[in-house]
């Protein structure tokens, strides 16, 4: 990867967007501002010719719901997740439509008169048309995350890297909320990041991009520009790798 000016460093990106990236400084749901302003972020880079999938979270709205959750069924509760993460794909489908922004929505669950079914070739067929791919329904499976369904995705559409969008500008050693003096990791190991719990993604999505060898860089959607400056191969926020 190297910064060449106009020239993406990326063909193939998986976006990982969770549902709290949404709600900007709502206490739960979409903040239509912060979402045009993501679908606009999404445009730039897929302007200049990145291939796009992103994958979306749910607990904008999942964790609104938590109460209801508590005491049900585990796996109950993370199809009402899984749901959530439905809903924020047709918006984000929305706002990129409303910019003119070829998209379609794939489900890991089957959800047909709304949005399609996953299938890999297809999104890969979409891609390499230009159009951006929004995975919703996580990896279909209770238990699981929408980091690992980040992870699982991009290693199957052969993604050359997974961009992890948090609220903070990279990895610290220690909460750098609570810890004014935490310090950022300009570069850190897969292995690091599990065996120091560094907990930015799970362990199950973190040890999946290791033994597949997918980089993750992790940066602050918040920051308007960042999204298009990864893409030109500027080396902002954190890169996660191999030894
Ligand atoms: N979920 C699940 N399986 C998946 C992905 C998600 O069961 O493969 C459920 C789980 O309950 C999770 C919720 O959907 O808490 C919302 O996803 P996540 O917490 O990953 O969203 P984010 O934090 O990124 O907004």
């Amino acid at each position: 990867m190297k910064s060449t000016s106009g020239v993406p460093a990326y063909r193939r990106v998986l976006l990982k967007l969770s549902g709290e990236a949404l709600m900007g400084s709502d206490a739960y749901g979409i903040n239509l501002e912060v979402l045009t302003r993501i679908a606009s972020e999404i445009k730039s880079v897929t302007v200049i010719g990145v291939q796009l999938a992103v994958v979306i979270g749910g607990g904008n709205i999942f964790r609104g719901m938590a109460h209801a959750a508590r005491g049900m069924d585990r796996a109950s509760a993370d199809y009402m997740g899984m749901l959530a993460t439905i809903m924020n794909s047709l918006a984000l489908q929305d706002a990129l439509e409303k910019l003119d922004v070829p998209v379609r929505v794939q489900s890991a669950l089957r959800f047909e008169q709304v949005v399609e079914p996953y299938i890999r070739r297809r999104a890969i067929r979409h891609l390499e048309k230009g159009r951006t791919v929004v995975f919703a329904a996580g990896t279909g499976n209770p238990f699981f995350t929408t980091d690992t369904a980040a992870s699982l995705r991009g290693a199957e559409i052969g993604a050359d890297v997974l961009l992890k969008a948090t609220k903070v500008d990279g990895i610290y050693d220690r909460d750098p909320v609570k810890h004014p003096d935490a310090k950022r990791f300009n570069q850190i190991s897969y292995n690091e990041v599990l065996e120091r719990r560094l907990g930015v993604m799970d362990a199950a999505s973190i040890a999946l991009c290791r033994d597949q060898n997918l980089s993750v860089r992790v940066f602050n959607i918040t920051n308007p520009g960042d999204l298009m400056r990864i893409c030109l191969g500027e080396n902002v926020g954190t890169l996660v790798k191999g030894d």
